[in-house]
């Protein structure tokens, strides 16, 4: 079924009562071609990419829980394309050029939102980083405007430019960066795989993965043993576990990073608005709840919800930015599992095992890579060959020493 306006106001005459089920609730059938673990935002996107792309139907998402439960649908939303490094960069421009067709590609309202992302900066080494990255940024086809104190007072009036600690000197503006509708992204690929022939396969946890003489053969599940030629690891937060199953020790670490909302607002917060120095980040969501987190719970977790020191480091920085979100009223908060690679860029390769994929190490900035890494990961499942936007993201540069290392922060990204 076809999505329009005219179909709204049609359906809104008739009673509603000609709307489908979006996406159908197949049993698992025995054997399939590709098998993809994981039924969160990349997992459907490559399932959408795999049978768009490609022409290849036999494929199943096999989810544990629901479409949306993981991480997909626990983040706050920010879409960008702001990398300073070769590798990064040609991915995440991939990325943002996707997000900006995917509503007309999917036939879908993702809500996609380029308000527009500020990074603030605090001091004259950051200016010039950030001016180094703009530059950086404009070089590669995305975009990037320095603004000085005043360019960034006239956007936000509103924050404290002269807080004791952290005085604003400026900020970086990446106009095209925004936010989506994170449940829609899921349901908008779940539909579109769905309709081109594709299983997503709901309340289906792979609990052993089946590799003979060194290539896979399919997998154990909860509702029974399902065979593939092809098996994709695209779990997120839990990709050691599950890569431990076909016995793969990765090099990702587990933790925990929790988003927080307000009740409802009129609007206030037109940009997404990064606080780098007090690990504080902000937008405005629609429906009008102010929607902000921070940095990750420091130790490594399966949980998924955080611990109170992180909420309060988070509500402070966010009293240091903007005193006046004092008065907001919390409503919710959650905690996602965060795939943490060493260097903090993500893995899209083959593993050691002939047949077995992995899609893994997306940190805290994974839900903007999920257009293009569907399409390169589909792209390295379908032909055997990296795509060109991800070859560096490859499961040896940790042993090479081939660090993507955007923030510089060293090989324990986690402990930044
Ligand atoms: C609080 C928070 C804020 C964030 N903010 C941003 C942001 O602003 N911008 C941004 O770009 N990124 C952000 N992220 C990161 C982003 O959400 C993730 O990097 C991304 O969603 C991870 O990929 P995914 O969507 O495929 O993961 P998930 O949705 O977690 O998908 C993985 C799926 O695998 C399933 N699974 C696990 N084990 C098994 C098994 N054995 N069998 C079957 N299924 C299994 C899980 O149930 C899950 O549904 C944030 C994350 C959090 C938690």
């Amino acid at each position: 079924m076809r999505y329009s306006g005219l179909k709204v106001l049609a359906e809104g005459l008739r009673g509603n009562r000609g709307w489908t089920q979006a996406w159908r609730e197949p049993e698992p059938r025995k054997e399939y071609d590709i098998v993809l673990i994981g039924g969160g935002g990349h997992g459907l996107s490559t399932a959408y990419y795999l049978a768009r792309n490609h022409g290849l139907r036999n494929i199943a998402v096999l989810e544990k829980g629901w479409i949306g439960g993981g991480n997909v649908g626990r983040n706050t939303t920010i879409v960008r394309s702001n990398y300073f490094l070769p590798g990064n960069q040609e991915f995440y421009g991939l990325s943002l050029r996707l997000w900006e067709g995917l509503e007309a590609d999917l036939n879908y309202n993702v809500m996609f939102s380029q308000r527009g992302l500020l990074n603030l900066f605090h001091s004259d080494g950051q200016r010039d980083a950030f001016a180094r990255r703009g530059n950086a940024m404009v070089n590669a086809g995305d975009d990037g405007v320095l603004l000085d104190r005043e360019g960034v007072r006239r956007l936000v009036p509103y924050l404290d430019f002269d807080n004791a600690r952290f005085p604003i000197h400026g900020g970086l503006l990446h106009a095209r960066g925004g936010t989506a509708r994170h449940d829609a992204v899921a349901w908008g690929y779940a539909r579109g795989a769905d309709s081109r022939g594709v299983d997503i396969v709901q309340n289906c946890e792979v609990t052993g993965i089946r590799v003979e003489n060194g290539a896979v053969r399919g997998v154990e599940t909860t509702r029974g043993a399902i065979a593939a030629r092809k098996v994709g690891i695209v779990v997120a937060g839990r990709s050691s576990q599950v890569a431990a199953m076909a016995g793969l020790r990765l090099p990702i670490e587990s933790h925990v990073l929790q988003a927080f909302v307000t009740e409802g607002l009129k609007p206030v917060i037109n940009h997404v608005i990064a606080f780098g120095m007090g690990h504080f980040y902000i937008s405005q969501s629609d429906k009008g709840g102010l929607v902000f987190g921070g940095d990750l719970d420091f130790h490594a977790s399966y949980a998924q919800r955080g611990n109170l020191p992180m909420a309060e480091h988070v509500m402070e920085a966010g009293m240091t930015l903007m005193p006046m979100i004092g008065r907001a009223r919390v409503l919710r908060s959650w905690g996602g599992i965060m795939d943490m690679s060493p260097d903090g860029s993500p893995i899209i390769d083959r593993t050691p095992i002939d047949g077995l994929y992995l899609n893994a190490g997306w940190c805290y900035g994974g839900f903007k890579a999920v257009p293009a890494s569907g399409w390169c990961f589909a792209h390295l499942l379908a032909t055997d060959q990296p795509h060109e936007a991800a070859a560096r993201y490859r499961l040896d540069r940790f042993r090479e020493g081939r660090l993507i290392d955007e923030e510089g922060t060293g090989s324990q990204h986690n402990l930044h």
